[in-house]
């Protein structure tokens, strides 16, 4: 299971959701919606982009303490964020939940608290959710 001092923080983003809602503003925000058919969980991502890349991110959904604790810490993490830069967290963090590895390169924030997610073959997909979004709204913008 998940070790005791990460098991509070995923907790903390579970119950104190950070980035919870819809973006306001009318332009350049960006929708995508995703559910983790194995386990249930839904969301929405919001992506405001600017100029400079990732302005700002909100979620909405509903679903298991490590699918909502993962989107809570995802949208903090991006904020602020070069694609390039995004991509790269994207990439770190699918090796976090499959190979159970911590990067010391790349900072993943308090989303390096789900590396015992890697341990629940059954969940992979819960902590990785709002990165799948992330991901197909990358694909559709043509960036990779
Ligand atoms: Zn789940």
């Amino acid at each position: 299971m998940l070790d005791d001092l990460y098991r509070q923080v995923v907790m903390d983003h579970s119950k104190y959701k950070r980035n919870y809602g819809t973006l306001c503003g009318e332009n350049n925000i960006n929708k995508v919606h995703y559910k983790n058919p194995t386990c249930g969980d839904i969301m929405v991502l919001y992506i405001r982009v600017g100029p400079k890349g990732i302005e700002d991110l909100s979620f909405e959904g509903e679903g298991c303490s490590i699918s909502m604790a993962s989107c809570s810490m995802m949208t903090d993490l991006l904020k602020n964020q070069t694609v390039e830069a995004s991509r790269k967290k994207r990439d770190a963090f699918e090796r976090l939940i499959r190979e159970g590895k911590i990067e010391e390169n790349i900072d993943l924030g308090d989303a390096e608290s789900l590396q015992g997610v890697h341990n629940l073959r059954a969940r992979h997909n819960c902590a990785l959710m709002p990165w799948q979004a992330f991901d197909k709204w990358l694909k559709e913008q043509e960036y990779e």
